[in-house]
């Protein structure tokens, strides 16, 4: 039994069709549409109908950043499309031959990374996918927590610092600032400028025009570079201090690392673990949890999509 995951992204939108296993067997990508909404709906409902025909999918699934209800049906609010309170499922459930449902992204690459992926041996699991900013999914006791509304499980949003740095959100101090692949820009531009260890991090950004490049940051943490690896550090600390107060409230048994800043494994996991270590209330009194890297990284969005769905359909 088959189902479709769509994942749309701020620059591309990915389809696929996927096994039970979490297995892809056909995939489809486009770029994303800027900001019109009636064309990105006709290329996800392009999309669901060419990779279910001829196959026994059973639902789609359709994983979309910002907030979803929790009925999975609307979108409340997502960034770079225009949609405010819109009906999705009803409008593509209309146009394809298949139940659909609406999930948040990193939800669904959280639940991809907790059925098939660093996850799979847990009941517990907390995923931070780091990219430009800070994605969470929360799963406890086998199940995706979504909250009350639907729009549990921000992460990103969790305020770490009072009255910190300004938010995209509206509010200030939120991880998203200090843990977020643009917070590890801010500190490589800091280290650049003051030279000393962050000398290469200031050769690189010149050659770059000005501009300190994430994936440029990361290829010099990977070479051991002292600057690249002490803004690693300056990441690492605040993510592990975040996971210290989430670990409080929800124990989970492993913390999952997602999003390109990741990729660098150790070198982030390791600054992690210390500052969690050394902030972990009871520390010594409760087992502790793992600390690991996502594992199906690009694919994770419409893996989860297209088990959320399978899941849906097999409860209709
Ligand atoms: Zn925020």
């Amino acid at each position: 039994m088959h189902a479709i995951g769509i994942d749309i992204g701020g620059t591309k939108i990915a389809g696929a069709l996927v096994d039970e296993s979490g297995t892809i067997v056909s995939q489809l990508r486009t770029p994303t549409p800027d900001g019109d909404s009636d064309a990105l709906k006709s290329i996800v409902v392009d999309m669901i109908n060419e990779l279910a025909d001829g196959t026994d999918a059973v639902a789609a699934g359709v994983a979309a950043p910002g907030f979803i209800d929790a009925t999975q049906s609307i979108v409340y609010y997502t960034p770079n499309v225009p949609w405010r309170h819109e009906p999705l499922r009803t409008a593509l459930e209309s146009r394809v031959g298949v139940p659909v449902i609406i999930e948040n992204d990193a939800n669904a690459a959280g639940w991809a990374e907790f059925r098939f992926g660093a996850g799979r041996l847990s009941t517990d699991m907390v995923m931070l996918t780091i990219g430009t900013g800070v994605g969470g999914a929360v799963v406890s006791d086998a199940t995706l927590f979504r909250g009350g509304f639907g729009a549990g499980a921000e992460l990103g949003h969790m305020r770490i610092v009072p009255n910190g740095l300004p938010c995209g959100c509206g509010a200030n101090g939120c991880i998203e600032q200090y843990g977020s692949g643009r917070a590890l820009q801010r500190y490589a531009n800091t280290l650049a400028d003051a030279g000393g260890i962050g000398q290469r991090l200031a050769d690189v950004r010149s050659k770059s025009g000005g501009h300190l490049h994430g994936k440029d940051i990361s290829a010099l943490a990977l070479e051991d570079d002292p600057g690249a690896l002490q803004a690693f550090r300056q990441l690492g600390d605040w993510l592990g201090q975040a996971c210290a107060s989430l670990d409080a409230i929800l124990d989970p048994q492993v913390f999952v690392f997602g999003g390109g800043v990741a990729q660098v494994g150790d070198r982030l996991l390791a600054p992690i673990r210390q500052a969690f270590l050394s902030t972990l209330p009871a520390r010594g009194y409760h087992p502790e949890p793992e600390f690991v890297i996502a594992e199906l990284v690009n694919d994770a969005g419409v893996v989860g999509a297209a088990d959320l769905a399978r899941v849906h359909a097999a409860a209709i």
